[in-house]
């Protein structure tokens, strides 16, 4: 019996988009295609992980790139290195922090659930600022050697340290800056600009925009820090000798498996999502237009029903958006959710990518 028809297991109906929670979004046929080649034969992980860097690097026009298994991994990722920077002994006692460098800094805005990510991998967050601003000197303050990196996140609303300024600041005290890309990327010019703007390791996601394994991202950034990367991920079941010279040889323990190596991805990651950015670069907008022409249906036939609707762009997720205007709860279309029962005008936003928004 096929297990998607387990009784009790309900079927839906996903309007939110590519959310882990509902399964993400179907894979397109050659990205299975891709994915069931790369069980042809049998290679080593660390010199896929190598090919599938550099051709991804390539592919997006950035110095480097290292495949992880979401977004969320990437960010594990980028603290373990912004912490331990390449020291061997410290990469082998995380989640412990052994070094200096413990705490990871945050505009208060900046705060998302994936903060968790951070924290796993042993940093302490430090918040700067207010709920909706952000101060060049409130970072300045709390910037000296204990601070491992600074996590930027764009999209942000309010009064807040730009990316720019923020690389400029940490970088004036040698710190890297960690962006989460995860939303925002593709499109992949913002990826370059975030690279442009200071950003030293940026977290992507695999399974959202550009629609490849649901369990599977990249860590994006400068060639020296995404370097680092390979060992932190490190599986050292194997003897030392039949690893690759980047595992470190003066480890102070046994050698054994990196900090991240929980955050595994396999062949199927690393080729599905190689494969999708390379169909999402044929043809960057083609995702978005059946969705697109649902948001025009939807405008018409509200529009025709007397509804205020009214076509709007959300430019952070750079998508657009119909915003449904619902007056009278006694005599328009009422959403369903007990809380908007007795609102008497309240309005809605819908879009393509992410359905109901707000
Ligand atoms: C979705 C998301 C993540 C995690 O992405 P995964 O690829 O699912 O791990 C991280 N940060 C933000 C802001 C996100 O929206």
């Amino acid at each position: 019996m096929d297990l998607l028809d387990t009784p009790g297991l309900r079927p839906i109906v996903n309007g939110v988009g590519p959310a882990t929670r509902l399964g993400g979004l179907p894979l397109a046929d050659e990205v299975w295609d891709a994915m069931r080649a790369a069980f042809r034969h049998p290679v080593r992980l660390d010199e896929l992980q190598a090919a599938a860097g550099a051709r991804l690097s390539a592919l997006l026009e950035i110095p480097a790139c290292y495949v992880t298994s979401g977004a969320a991994a990437a960010l594990h990722l980028a603290t373990t290195i912004a912490l331990t920077q390449g020291d061997e002994a410290a990469i082998d006692r995380l989640p412990v922090v052994v070094g200096a460098r413990s705490t990871v800094v945050i505009q208060k805005a900046h705060r998302d659930p994936y903060d968790r990510a951070v924290e796993q991998a042993g940093a302490r967050l430090l918040e700067i600022g207010y709920p909706a601003s952000s101060h060049p000197g409130e970072l300045e303050r709390v910037l000296d050697e204990s601070v491992a990196a600074v996590l930027f996140r764009p999209g942000r609303s309010g009064d807040l340290l730009s990316l720019a300024e923020t690389a400029a600041i940490a970088h004036a005290h040698g710190i890297p800056v960690i962006v989460d890309g995860a939303l925002h990327v593709p499109p992949v010019d913002r990826l370059r600009r975030f690279l442009a703007d200071g950003a030293d390791l940026i977290a992507v996601s695999g399974g959202k925009g550009f629609r490849g394994p649901q369990a599977s991202g990249l860590l994006c950034g400068t060639a020296d820090w995404v370097s680092l990367a390979g060992v932190h991920q490190q599986d050292m079941d194997e003897r030392p000798t039949t690893w690759s010279p980047a595992v470190p040889r003066t480890s102070p323990t046994p050698p054994r498996h990196g900090p991240s190596r929980p955050m595994k991805v396999g062949r199927e990651q690393l080729v599905g999502l190689v494969a999708a950015v390379e169909r999402y670069l044929r043809d960057p907008g083609a995702d978005e237009l059946p969705g697109i022409a649902e948001l025009d249906r939807a405008e018409e036939t509200l529009g025709a029903a007397g509804l205020a609707v009214e076509r709007l762009r959300d430019d952070a997720l750079d998508v657009p958006m119909l915003r449904i205007r619902v007056e009278g709860a006694a005599t328009a279309p009422t959403p369903s959710h007990a809380r908007w029962r007795h609102v008497p005008s309240r309005s809605c936003s819908v879009s393509p990518r992410h359905g109901m928004a707000s």
